[in-house]
């Protein structure tokens, strides 16, 4: 397979859709972005890396970073697993409206109230943005990556949504450290900026069932295809099922524009573009990913 000839092929064919959506401005810094943008690369299990458009332009992570926080997470034991449950909410990423039916424990650990009790897990450890960082960095092997100050100043100003989300979860003492530290560290967690080739490589140990680009184990075999499968099932919101249907593969999406897509033993794929659809998806990510599963034949099923 000619991957770099595949992905110049889909530019193509999803030209008409790059622009197409709304950029996130919930958030003020995310919505000076240009909404023209779009990239798209593919890292393959061996190192190799292709890629198209603007592939090495870092862009804002925001809840691509869920994945990662989950997996470190899971690395140091699955005792997040009893404060988080693993079924698609079918609400939108920032709902609180299930917390109250359910005691305090979100549906997933990729809607925003299960990443904060991620977080909040991955805190016992030391400072979970700090830790999510210097994992980015030795997978990418890119020690520029870093916290956005401009969008983590203008998330930490917007934040009463995931602040209302915390201390709801406070209340049925499903947090651990007190709020404003959590969300601190949440929030830059979301703010790091990063390129599809560094998304994609630094998701590889996802394609390589846990094992990481040095060839030492951060996740067992378990544990690497249950996070593919929360994924699946839950790594697109309300629009997991859609995404399923259309692209067939493991999927994390942020608002920021970004999708991460995994096809467990071959490559981890990561698109950019920032006009997102009503429920929060890059609209030009999803039908690149739809192209390339099509193209490719590598949809897991
Ligand atoms: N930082 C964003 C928030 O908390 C992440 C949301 C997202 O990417 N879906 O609202």
């Amino acid at each position: 397979m000619d991957l770099a000839a595949l992905l110049d092929r889909i530019a193509d064919d999803v030209a008409t859709d790059i622009g197409r959506g709304v950029v996130a401005d919930y958030i003020p810094a995310l919505a000076r972005v240009e909404p023209g943008r779009f990239g798209m690369a593919v890292a393959e299990v061996d190192g190799a890396v292709h890629g198209v458009g603007d592939w090495e332009r870092p862009f804002s992570v925001q809840s691509m970073s869920k994945v990662f926080t989950l997996a470190l997470t899971l690395s140091r034991g699955d005792g997040v697993w009893a404060r988080v449950g693993r079924e698609p909410s079918g609400d939108p990423f920032n709902s609180l409206v299930q917390l109250e039916h359910e005691d305090g424990i979100p549906r997933n650990p990729f809607i925003n109230a299960g990443a904060l009790v991620v977080t909040d897990e991955l805190a016992r450890h030391g400072d979970a943005a700090d830790a999510l960082l210097a994992f980015l960095r030795q997978e990418s092997g890119r020690q520029e990556i870093t916290v956005d100050p401009e969008v983590a100043a203008s998330e930490a100003g917007h934040a009463d949504r995931n602040r209302a989300l915390a201390y709801f979860m406070a209340s049925y003492g499903n947090m651990r450290h007190p709020v404003p530290s959590v969300l601190d560290q949440y929030v830059r967690q979301c703010s790091i900026a990063m390129s599809c080739a560094d998304v994609a490589r630094s998701a590889l140990f996802l394609a390589r069932h846990g094992l990481r680009n040095d060839g030492s184990r951060l996740l067992g075999l378990s544990a690497a295809k249950r996070i593919n499968a929360v994924m699946l099932t839950c790594g697109t919101y309300d629009a997991a099922g859609e995404f399923a249907y259309r692209v067939g593969l493991p999927g994390k999406s942020g608002v920021g524009g970004g999708i991460l897509a995994i096809v467990p033993g071959r490559c981890a794929v990561c698109v950019w573009s920032p006009g997102l659809d009503a429920r929060g998806n890059s609209v030009a990510g999803v039908a690149a990913l739809d192209r390339f599963t099509t193209l490719t034949g590598w949809s897991i099923f």
